[in-house]
């Protein structure tokens, strides 16, 4: 049996991916993908980039963001699908979620300088492609170069994290306002990667509850961010809160991402596709 390709979750320059959505969409047409969602953090700027490039490409496109949300005092993502990217409650909502990122910014640049790593604000801004978007990518970027650390990877165990030099407590999304926004706008919300977050299993089993009361309808199950066994334990999660299971890599650099687009194993045979219920919303050329 042929199971579809889908890949439902990157980033671009309009984030904190580095390749321009055209390039994403290349790569993953290059890699076989047929059904493709650009997801940047907080922002839709990208996505009539990438829906050209893919129906130019033959592939079938899904509108796709991936909001910043607190939940329990911690940072959760909620990827939205197959929305309108000019609904107004949308825009404004995700205008807001972004506002934040500059003083945050500057108040992490100088908790760096703190610790005797001076200008990284004007460093990180080096590798911003949207002056709207300046995330914690960035400021690794910077750090991998000047040499403070070996790679990106390493920057996020030594710094910008919780109780590290570099980290800001930040006030994003209410949870039920990403969904909401995300549902008026026809779309279906999804928590992303849910094995990244360092929830109690208390926590976690909250977020699925009130994700769900707000009419959130998928989790991702397959994700570059999970291990095999976490592909098993929230194909379980999906059956059990009656969720629909998406597919992503979460790329964002041929050389940083170590889950290239379109390359995931399958969605296990117990779960519904997401797709399955997104397929009178796929835009095609
Ligand atoms: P921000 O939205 O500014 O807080 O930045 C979050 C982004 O940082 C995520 O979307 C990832 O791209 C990246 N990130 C977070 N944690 C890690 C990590 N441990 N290793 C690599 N990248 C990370
Ligand atoms: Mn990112
Ligand atoms: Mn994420
Ligand atoms: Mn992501």
């Amino acid at each position: 049996m042929h199971l579809l390709n889908a890949d439902l979750h990157c980033h671009s320059t309009i984030s904190d991916g580095t390749l321009t959505p055209e390039a994403v969409a290349q790569r993953a047409h290059a890699n076989g993908v047929e059904l493709w969602a650009l997801t940047d953090h907080d922002e839709v700027g990208g996505q009539h980039r990438a829906r050209q490039a893919a129906n130019a490409l033959g592939m079938g496109y899904l509108s796709g963001v991936e909001i910043s949300v607190t939940f329990a005092g911690k940072t959760v993502h909620i990827v939205g699908l197959g929305f309108d990217i000019d609904d107004p409650a949308m825009v404004s909502g995700l205008a807001d979620t972004r506002g934040g990122r500059e003083r945050r910014a500057r108040d992490m640049a100088a908790d760096l300088a703190r610790v005797g790593i001076p200008d990284a604000f004007e460093g990180a801004l080096k590798y911003v492609g949207n002056p709207d978007l300046i995330s914690r990518t960035h400021f690794a970027r910077y750090m991998v170069e000047i040499g403070v650390c070996a790679d990106p990877h390493d920057v996020f165990k030594r710094y910008l994290t919780e109780g590290k030099p570099g980290y800001v407590e930040h006030r994003w999304a209410n949870l039920a306002d990403a969904v909401r926004w995300i549902r008026e706008a026809g779309g279906v919300a999804v928590i992303a990667h849910p094995g990244r977050y360092d929830f109690t299993p208390n926590e976690e089993y909250a977020l699925f509850t009130e994700f769900k009361g707000h009419g959130g309808l998928g989790v991702e199950v397959v994700t570059g961010s999970h291990t095999v066994a976490e592909y098993g334990k929230y194909a379980d999660m999906a059956c059990e809160f009656d969720l629909l299971a998406s597919r992503g890599s979460d790329f964002h650099d041929p050389a940083e991402s170590h889950t290239d687009l379109g390359t995931l194993p399958d969605l296990p045979g117990r779960v519904t596709p997401i797709w399955e219920a997104l397929a009178d919303r796929v835009l095609r050329a």
